[in-house]
């Protein structure tokens, strides 16, 4: 059994790091932001607002999994929904146990969000934070969104990825934070597989060392 927790701010490549060290090493992969994004996008469908608690906790309670794969979570306009639901205590709860339960599968699970060290898996066997400047996570975000043929520009990434930080860091509940135990991982002069490399020599000395 193996529990693996990836946390780190928005595009820091968190997310691709979790699924490519899960298929490493055969494990479940949950990319934890999908549930606050099906929040906000259930909150919505519901014409309610975002800012209304008691909705947002019905629709965490009521969440059906099998939606995660609806790729309208993916866009943009969803993360900024997710992390404003998410600052609620209610939402936050009635999440808790799905993402606990899914780590105690076998063979093992890496789970990749912002409080997955310190608080939904403070056991697990290893931590990782993943982070990268600002600029070069808005840089990176921007040249996949122009290449998704999105007409956006860099300014205005950068301008939300820095809302949703201070959003993500500034909250009460769950703040965004690398745990005392996690290790770093700065991804700001690596390319993909170079940060692939350095996550799975972190895993390996984990494991190794007990
Ligand atoms: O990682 P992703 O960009 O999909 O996350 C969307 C938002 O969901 C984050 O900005 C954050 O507010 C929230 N989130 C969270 N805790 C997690 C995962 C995501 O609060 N474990």
């Amino acid at each position: 059994m193996l529990t693996i927790a990836i946390d780190g701010p928005a595009a820091s490549g968190k997310g691709t790091l979790a699924k490519r060290i899960a298929a490493h090493y055969g494990l479940a992969c949950l990319d934890t932001g999908l549930l606050y994004r099906a929040v906000g996008r259930d909150v919505l469908e519901a014409g309610r607002s975002l800012e209304d608690e008691k909705s947002a906790a019905a629709a965490a309670r009521a969440l059906d999994p099998e939606t995660l794969d609806d790729p309208g979570l993916r866009l943009p306009d969803m993360g900024d929904a997710a992390s404003v639901v998410a600052k609620f205590t209610s939402v936050r709860a009635a999440l808790l146990d799905f993402q606990r339960d899914f780590a105690s599968q076998e063979p093992g699970a890496v789970l990749d969000g912002r409080d997955i060290a310190t608080i939904v898996l403070p056991d697990a066997d290893v931590k990782l934070f993943v982070t990268a400047d600002v600029e070069v996570r808005a840089r990176r975000r921007h040249q996949e969104q122009v290449a998704r043929g999105e007409p956006v520009t860099y300014e205005r990434i950068l301008e939300t990825i820095r809302d949703r930080d201070a959003r993500d860091m500034g909250r009460k509940d769950a703040p965004l934070r690398q745990a005392d135990d996690a290790v770093l991982l700065d991804t700001t002069r690596l390319g993909v597989e170079e940060a692939l490399a350095a996550a799975l020599e972190i895993v390996r000395s984990k494991i190794d060392g007990g």
